[in-house]
């Protein structure tokens, strides 16, 4: 990674350096990133089916699903709460002079009113749409979309579900393909892992010399900081939510999940981090597999602490920008549509943004006011990207700890 920041730096000061970086050496960070979303559907696939399927009865799955569905949501909650906390104690968006906001507003305007379209898109579409969209109506056809995560994850479970259900000598050989294949994933795994510190270092020269000049970042600062604050006080409320309910140390926690933290914040993306975040739980914190290829998939997609701390956050220092002064009945507003938002946002660089919309429009602050965030949004992404994996990764060793799912010694590699 540090390689990647100096060498993208270096080539940033010659005028060739852009090109060639983004014509030689970007193209191996994208064959990464492509490496490991090409496993994210057959590891779902896979490794629900199994996990499912090992579950002798159903009452077990509905004990599980409800303990993680609530702790997701509680945790989301939490992060919102932080976020608001943080960005009114701070106020870092009334330190923005009337001729910064102009400037930016011009700079991104484009690019926000396509995030504006996209997102208008998502609220016409009437409040159940969400539920609809988790029935596929051709298993075939979702699995060729790495969109459609949730509606495989329901596949995935309903097939788990009838494969429980049928008799023990039909069900076998169905169970032992799906082991099999699991475990040639999971070996696909290690094999891309392999190449992760080219694929990584690639990732980060593009992006340095892609970003948008230095000057604009400067102005945004202080909603950087504010932001990043607020993700680290999550990251500690993890610490200790693991250490009070599983008791595990902080520092063999972070030793377990730090891989996965660095491909989330290389790759900006909780499915493509997926994977990582499996092994890691899995092979170095103990979490038993049932429990981690049911909480994680799902978590994935529908539990992203970080993006939802990022919408309270960046809703407010817009608010702040405008010099709107918001109530306290707007603020709750903030809280439940984030949180909802961030359910909604799906796991790839940049959907937190989207949704934020979504939230913007609820607690009517000008949607123009992504213009203003625009510039600095690749970065803090990056980082809210590492505490929603973080905050799977913990819920994980909640669950399995509250179901007895927990080996005491992982078995460490
Ligand atoms: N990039 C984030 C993720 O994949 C989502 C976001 O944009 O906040 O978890």
């Amino acid at each position: 990674m540090i390689l990647g920041v100096l060498v993208g730096i270096i080539f940033t000061t010659f005028e060739a350096g852009p090109k060639i970086i983004s014509h030689w050496v970007k193209p191996f960070g994208t064959i990464f990133i492509n490496a490991l979303k090409l496993i994210a559907m057959p590891l779902i696939l896979g490794s629900l089916i199994k996990g499912v399927s090992d579950l002798k009865d159903i009452s077990k799955l509905s004990k599980m699903g409800g303990r993680t569905i609530g702790i997701y949501i509680i945790t989301t909650i939490v992060a919102v709460m932080i976020g608001l906390v943080m960005v009114n104690a701070i106020k870092p968006g009334t330190s923005i002079s009337e001729e910064t906001r102009q400037d930016l507003i011009t700079a991104y305007q484009s690019d926000a009113e396509k995030k504006q379209a996209i997102a208008k898109q998502q609220k016409d579409a009437g409040p159940l749409q969400a539920l609809v969209d988790l029935v596929p109506d051709n298993i075939f056809k979702a699995t060729t979309e790495n969109g459609n995560m949730l509606q495989v994850i329901f596949f995935a479970l309903f097939f788990g579900v009838g494969l429980i259900l049928i008799p023990a000598e039909k069900s076998k050989p169905v169970k032992d393909f799906f082991d099999g294949f699991n475990e040639v994933i999971l070996r696909l795994i290690d094999l891309i892992m392999l190449v992760a510190p080219y694929g990584v270092f690639a990732l980060l020269a593009a992006l340095i010399v892609e970003s948008p000049s230095l000057d604009l970042f400067r102005a945004l600062g202080m909603y950087a900081m504010t932001l990043v604050i607020g993700l680290v006080v999550m990251g500690i409320f993890y610490l200790l939510l693991v250490k009070l309910f599983v008791k595990l140390k902080p520092k063999k926690f972070i030793e377990g999940i730090a891989p996965a933290q660095l491909l989330a914040f290389s790759t900006s993306s909780s499915a493509a981090t997926l994977p990582v975040t499996m092994e890691r739980v899995e092979e170095h914190l103990g979490v038993d597999e049932e429990v981690a290829s049911f909480v994680l998939p799902i978590g994935a997609t529908i539990n992203m602490d970080g993006t939802s701390l990022y919408q309270a956050v960046a809703a407010v220092f817009i608010a702040q920008a405008f010099g709107m002064d918001l109530g306290a009945g707007t603020q709750l507003t903030i809280v439940m549509t984030a949180t909802l938002a961030s359910i909604g946002a799906a796991a790839v660089p940049g959907a937190g943004m989207v949704m934020l919309v979504i939230v913007l429009a609820q607690a009517g602050i000008p949607e123009a006011g992504l213009a203003l965030i625009f510039a600095i949004d690749r970065p803090l992404d990056m980082c809210r990207t590492v505490i929603n994996i973080t905050g799977d990764a913990s819920v994980s060793l909640l669950v399995a700890k509250s179901t007895g799912k927990l080996s005491k010694h992982s078995k460490g590699k």
